[in-house]
């Protein structure tokens, strides 16, 4: 808990108990997770939270730079915990995000043309390794 409380307050956000279970979960899961997920795990450990809670931590992650918002899928909007920039390839068939490490010369120095970059996103889509593979040994059969 003690590292959790910290990285909160490394950005300025007031570390109060529903923000550390959040953050734990994201931290635990590491994953893109959408609202729901957070809120149905959180609902094990605070029975009373509402989901109003959730939206308004996680806005106040993203605005404050912890958590990235990601809208590769449109309908609804994944959050992101990983601290370094990366890309993400959708798979079309199974809805898989992938994590792509970005290998572009802006990711370090965050800066184009005199601009100050806060966030990048490459989305991709296709059909995943897993897909193309069952796929492939089904029309062996
Ligand atoms: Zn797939
Ligand atoms: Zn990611």
């Amino acid at each position: 808990m003690d590292n959790l409380i910290k990285i909160l307050q490394s950005r300025n956000i007031h570390p109060s108990y529903q923000r550390l279970k959040i953050l734990e979960i994201l931290e635990k899961n590491k994953d893109h997770m959408n609202v729901n997920m957070i809120f149905e795990e959180l609902l094990k450990e605070i029975p009373t939270i509402s989901k109003t809670t959730v939206y308004s931590t996680l806005s106040t992650f993203a605005a404050k730079g912890l958590v990235h918002c990601l809208t590769i899928t449109p309908e609804e909007m994944k959050y992101d915990y990983r601290a370094k920039p990366h890309h993400h390839f959708l798979c079309t068939r199974c809805g898989a995000i992938i994590d792509i490490d970005v290998q572009c010369p802006y990711a370090d120095t965050m800066e184009i043309d005199g601009h100050s970059i806060e966030d990048i996103q490459g989305y991709f889509k296709g059909t995943c390794r897993e897909c193309l593979t069952h796929n492939k040994t089904q029309t062996l059969k």
